[in-house]
């Protein structure tokens, strides 16, 4: 099996693995008790989230552990928008149709539930949120604005600092997903200007199940898991110790081998996407061109079935992804892909190819040699 499927999980990094492992038997202890054995244990913690805190250029005590991605989204979206309210009232939450559902549909309840008020930026082509869209929505009752640093479908890189000046300069609160984007791009919280920021370990060789928020000091938030008083309050409960320290080691091993690894996916990247718009007739790529993910590539072909075209693509060995949720008989299109404006015919063709640090082009000349006759044959089934 070739695997092109890395914006949805990665596997994790043996050294990352290593460091974790003593945590499950050795080193067991409980952060919280006051024994040597807990001390170890929050002493793990603690240099994590140093580490952490090093990679985002932050304080230690603006990292929040959480048990994944969509959990960092749901505290920071949820969090500030109820805690802002209840400080000053603003209700409206700004956010875009591009958002990974844990920021859409965290939205959504916000609006359909508590009340709040909903507003969907505007796009450009490519599905970016552009500085001249914010501005134009914010209003003096704006509470926060939550915008993707790269999308999980698309590959689409948006304009963080510029999108987080704006809302700085509004008194408005600005959150971004970084969940897909910290495997490649500079977290870097201080350039980016943003108060609140999603990761999750998943994206960049670190385990499933654990993630982070940045909270900038003094950005107050509804405690969004009450109990032991454990993250600072925020986020009660035992802390995942080997998974935050496994977490804060691939975190690590990124931002230092981030040069690398682009170097190693972009030229296999540039390369299938030139390749299969010029050898597949009706093709598109999605997203941005230029400002996109450098091992993401993603297309859509007119009158396919993604859903079929994935199935294909399996039984010939290659692990690849499609935006469509999987519903058989009545396959959906996914929101992200139409919300670009494609029509269905095109908008349910859609293919993602994402590469890791182990992709080789071989794997991908493979691919490319594979790819033209089975969109061809689906397009035939289909027709
Ligand atoms: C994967 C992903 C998430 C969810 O993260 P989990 O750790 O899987 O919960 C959120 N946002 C984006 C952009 C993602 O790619």
């Amino acid at each position: 099996m070739i695997y092109f499927d890395y914006a949805a999980t990665t596997p994790v990094d043996q050294r990352v693995l290593n460091v974790m492992l003593p945590y499950f038997r050795e080193s067991f202890g409980n952060p919280s008790s006051v024994h040597r054995l807990g001390q170890k244990a929050e002493t793990a913690v603690d240099q994590a989230r140093e580490k952490v805190s090093t990679v985002l250029h932050c304080k230690p005590e603006e990292i929040i552990f959480t048990s994944c991605g969509t959990e960092a989204d749901n505290l920071a979206l949820r969090g500030a928008a109820m805690a802002r309210r209840a400080a000053s009232g603003e209700k409206w939450i700004l956010t875009a149709r591009t958002e990974h559902h844990a920021v859409s549909k965290t939205a959504e309840q916000l609006e359909k539930e508590y009340g709040f008020l909903l507003e969907w930026l505007d796009m450009d082509q490519y599905g970016a949120v552009t500085p001249e869209s914010l501005s134009k929505a914010v209003c003096n009752h704006t509470s926060i604005a939550s915008v993707m640093y790269a999308n999980n479908e698309i590959g689409t890189i948006n304009p963080i600092p510029e999108l987080a000046e704006i809302a700085r300069v509004n008194n408005i609160l600005f959150h971004t997903d970084a969940v897909q984007a910290a495997a490649y791009l500079d977290v870097n919280v201080e350039k980016l200007g943003v108060d609140l920021l999603s990761l999750g370990g998943h994206k960049f060789y670190g385990p499933k199940g654990v993630g982070a928020l940045y909270v900038r000091k003094g950005t107050k938030l509804l405690e969004h898991m009450t109990g032991g008083g454990q993250e600072f309050g925020l986020r009660a409960g035992t802390q995942n110790v080997p998974y935050i320290i496994g977490f804060a080691e691939a975190l690590r091993l990124a931002a230092e081998e981030r040069e690398n690894r682009t170097t190693h996916v972009k030229p296999l990247r540039d390369h299938i996407i030139g390749k299969v718009l010029e050898t597949i007739p009706d093709s598109q790529l999605t997203g941005h061109p230029k400002s996109r993910l450098p091992n993401h590539a993603s297309f859509v072909f007119k009158d396919v079935d993604g859903n079929l075209l994935l199935q294909m693509l399996d039984s010939a060995g290659f692990a690849c992804s499609s935006g469509s949720a999987c519903k058989t008989g009545n396959p959906e299109p996914s929101e992200v892909i139409t919300s670009l404006g494609y029509s269905r015919d095109w908008a349910l063709g859609s293919l993602r190819v994402t590469l890791g640090v182990d992709s080789t082009p071989e794997q991908v000349d493979s691919f490319l040699n594979t790819l033209p006759a089975l969109v061809e044959k689906a397009r035939k089934l289909r027709n």
